[in-house]
């Protein structure tokens, strides 16, 4: 369990070398250099406690759940349950079997494109994303559009890299079925205004899904405030484990869609004649649910929510404002949108950004570097790729002022 006061009441003191010893990876070296871990859009770290949750789940209460009568089987289900009941809480569902899991934000979007597609979708019909999509965003819908002949209709960028909202306007028409839209750029770590883009949607009867994989680790997301019809993410981007995500749909739109998989633990009854389908949130979950994955995703979130989202998001807005203004100190720096708080991209003159990730990672810098599965978005720059920083709860001002001096470092060996 987490004993740690992480923040002082009192002060309201952000008490971060306290976080930090919560994530032990943090102090291993790199090349002989500490590491600066600033890849965390791809992926965080854990907290020990996460790490704990799963030797735990394992040690004590393994065993499949919702099957067994036994004592065992009956604590995984409990705890498997409750962790619903923690993400419910987390993201302000109305319902916990609103709330299902899934491997990741990928799996969760290629369900919807699945079910909804099957359910919903003919030849002809339209789906609204934008440029700014991640890869995983995309391809699901081409798959449908191959499959059964939807089309894709996509918002464009302002000239400042912001989606274009007066364009998103006229791209709805009589086919119009829904809208897939991010919520934070996973490249610009630029955060849109969905609630706006919903509402729009919304005005017009179409249903909108939002890829919250790089907002729910940032700031408060709220379903219920957004009228989200669907929102997906993955733990292992907020300091959970890697195989487990969550899928969130509005009931009667989930109760409504085809199930997407087949299998044990889906179904009412089997007969080779016909079978029925369980009720929510099972209907979703067919086959043994990683129940470990979910159990240390909501350890994960009970951390965040020990810190507080809200100040985690001011720590890591304070980093990103100081970030760019020591960046903007740079010569022929190039910054790709306006970043708000979670990553930023970025060019030096004509360094290659692979260069610049592999002469920063010999100085113990962990920064990631090109198309960042966003490569419409990568074109739409007409350049090969970026350089991204990206920040987390743990990461320090003393590591902006590294990496800074890192990327000072590199231009002057390319001047
Ligand atoms: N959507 C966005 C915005 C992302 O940043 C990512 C991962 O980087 C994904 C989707 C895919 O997430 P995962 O690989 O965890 O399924």
């Amino acid at each position: 369990m987490l004993t740690l006061q992480i923040n002082d009441t009192e002060t309201k003191m952000y008490n971060l070398q306290e976080i930090r010893k919560e994530f032990p990876i943090l102090q291993r070296e790199v090349y002989g250099k500490p590491l600066i871990y600033l890849d965390n859009a791809a992926t965080t770290q854990k907290p020990l406690c996460v790490i704990e949750a799963i030797t735990e789940a394992y040690t004590n209460v393994n065993a499949n759940v919702h099957r067994g009568v036994h004592f065992l089987s009956q604590k995984a289900t409990e705890q498997y349950e409750e962790a619903r009941e923690t993400i419910r809480h987390f993201i302000n569902a109305r319902h916990s079997n609103e709330v299902i899991f899934t491997r990741g934000t990928t799996e969760s979007i290629n369900l919807v494109a699945a079910s909804f597609g099957d359910t919903f979708l003919q030849k002809n019909d339209e789906v609204i994303i934008s440029t700014m999509e991640h890869h995983s965003n995309i391809v699901p819908w081409q798959l449908l559009a191959e499959r059964i002949g939807i089309k894709l209709r996509v918002i464009p960028l302002t000239a400042d890299a912001a989606l274009d909202k007066e364009s998103y306007t006229t791209l709805f028409n009589e086919h119009t079925r829904l809208v897939s839209i991010t919520h934070t750029s996973n490249v610009m770590g630029v955060t849109n205004p969905v609630k706006e883009f919903i509402d729009i949607a919304h005005a017009r009867n179409i249903p909108v899904l939002i890829d919250a994989a790089q907002s729910i680790p940032h700031k408060k997301v709220d379903v219920q405030q957004l009228d989200a019809d669907f929102l997906v993410f993955s733990g292992h981007k907020i300091y959970g484990p890697t195989g487990i995500g969550v899928l969130y749909g509005k009931q009667q739109m989930l109760e409504k869609m085809k199930p997407y998989q087949g299998g044990g633990e889906m179904i009412q009854t089997v007969r080779f004649e016909k079978t029925t389908f369980n009720e929510l949130p099972y209907k979703f979950e067919a086959g043994t649910p990683d129940y470990v994955g979910a159990i240390a995703l909501a350890r994960a979130i009970d951390f965040v929510n020990t810190i507080g989202i809200e100040e985690i998001a001011k720590h890591e807005q304070q980093l990103t404002r100081y970030a760019l203004e020591q960046m903007n100190r740079i010569p022929n720096m190039r910054i790709f949108g306006k970043p708000d708080g979670s990553a930023i991209s970025f060019l030096v003159g004509d360094i290659h950004p692979a260069d610049l990730g592999t002469l920063l990672d010999r100085l113990g810098i962990a920064i990631r570097t090109g198309h960042h599965c966003a490569q419409p978005l990568i074109d739409h720059f007409g350049i090969p790729g970026t350089v991204r920083a990206s920040f987390a709860m743990y990461n320090t001002i003393e590591e902006v002022d590294t990496l800074i001096a890192g990327i000072t470092r590199v231009v002057k060996m390319f001047a």
